[in-house]
Order: C-alpha cells, then sequence, then structure tokens
C-alpha cells in the first residue's frame, strides 16, 4: 500500500517574532508591577569596561539617603559588580544569565517576584556588558540609558546604531580622560545626534562626580 500523495505544505515560524512577542507580554507585566508598586526603574546598556557598575555606585552615593534603591545585575557568571554595589549600603539582586548575552524581560519578571517591591522606590538594573542586543529586548523600565565611554575608541556609535535608536539617554562617561587620552567629545556626540537629533546626552566622570547631579535632575530623581 502507497501512502496518498497529498500536495506539499510549507510551515512557517517566525521565531523572532514569536521570541520578540513573548518578551513584550512580559516587559508590559514588568511595567505593571513596576508601576502598581510605584517603583522607577532604569535599564543600563553598554558595553564591557564602560562604567555601568561605576555610574550606578556614584548614583546611589547620591541617591541613598533620599530613596530606598535596589539593584539588578545582569552577568554571565559572576556577582562582582552586585558585590560592589552591595558594598554602599544597597540591597542587589544578581541575576546569572549563564550564556545569555543580555537579560530579558522574563528574567526581569522572575526577578521582581522574589523582592519586595512596595520597600522599594528605585530600580537600577545593569545589563550584560554588550552594546548589541541588550538594546533590543524591552524588560518594562522607564528609560534605557545607553553608557559609551571616551576609552572605547571614536566609533563606537556609528557601529551601534541600532542600540542608540533603542534608548532614551546616552551618557558618555569617563569624562575625565578625554584629556590624556586626546578624545574628541563632540565628534562622539555628533555620531549620537546623527542617529537621534533629539537623545538626552550627558557627559559623566563617575570617579570625580563630574556630571553626576546634572544627570541625577534629567532623570527626575
Ligand atoms: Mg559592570
Ligand atoms: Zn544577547
Amino acid at each position: 500500500m502507497t501512502k496518498q500523495q497529498k500536495e506539499s505544505k510549507t510551515v512557517n515560524i517566525d521565531i523572532r517574532k514569536d521570541l520578540f512577542g513573548a518578551n513584550e507580554n512580559a516587559a508590559a507585566i514588568n511595567a505593571e508591577t513596576l508601576k502598581k508598586h510605584g517603583v522607577i526603574a532604569f535599564d543600563i546598556m553598554g558595553s564591557v569596561g564602560t562604567g555601568k557598575t561605576q555610574l550606578i555606585e556614584a548614583l546611589c552615593e547620591h541617591l541613598r539617603g533620599k530613596y530606598r534603591i535596589l539593584m539588578f545585575a545582569g552577568d554571565l557568571a559572576t556577582t562582582i559588580d552586585a558585590d560592589r554595589v552591595a558594598s554602599h549600603g544597597i540591597d542587589t539582586v544578581q541575576i546569572n544569565t549563564g550564556t545569555a548575552c543580555h537579560l530579558d524581560a522574563r528574567m526581569i519578571k522572575l526577578a521582581l517576584q522574589k523582592v519586595d517591591l512596595s520597600y522599594y522606590q528605585v530600580v537600577f538594573i545593569e545589563n550584560v556588558g554588550n552594546l548589541i542586543c541588550p538594546a533590543g529586548y524591552s524588560l518594562g523600565v522607564d528609560k534605557k540609558i545607553v553608557v559609551v565611554s571616551v576609552t572605547e575608541g571614536p566609533y563606537m556609535i556609528r557601529k551601534h546604531p541600532l542600540t542608540i535608536k533603542h534608548a532614551d539617554m546616552v551618557i558618555i562617561n569617563k569624562i575625565d580622560l578625554v584629556e590624556v587620552l586626546g578624545f574628541d567629545v563632540d565628534a562622539l556626540e555628533s555620531d549620537i545626534r546623527e542617529v537621534d537629533a533629539k537623545i538626552p546626552v550627558f557627559r559623566v566622570s563617575s570617579t570625580t562626580g563630574e556630571g553626576i547631579e546634572k544627570l541625577i535632575k534629567a532623570l527626575n530623581l
């Protein structure tokens, strides 16, 4: 007996659409949860070594007397960043992503279930050090902040324009090193403007504290 011949069919699975759809749903739930508890949350993205942790430390030093702050640290394997922030008296949640090179909304959703959100007012989420994919995953936060550093060389923005497109704010960090490196910050800022003419850009040194007060005002904190 032979099987009956059928007309051929093609099943079309758009993995990207399904994955991003699931992420967007979780992000919407996170946004709702944060809002319900009156918590303001920030997603801090940037390559390894741009000073994301140091920026969070500087912000926490300024803000810890005013707000109850919680920090989420996304990292492939270590607790180094969470430990650094915790040493300032800040509560932290470590999210080890294993092999994932970015945080996604479902990871944050799980993390939010493990903390008493009614206690906190501000959440800083340090994303995995990587300038490419974190930008594509909404977490459901109030602001997505990209941190670039003058130590990364002049082409970071031109090579990663999508990251700027997805962000709400750009911070140029380590501004104290501009002179010693002979770095052209204006050129970097005009690369940013090329991608998004209206995005707020702040020049900051997390080491000296330059620009931190101004940044805090811009974050409405
Ligand atoms: Mg870090
Ligand atoms: Zn990734």
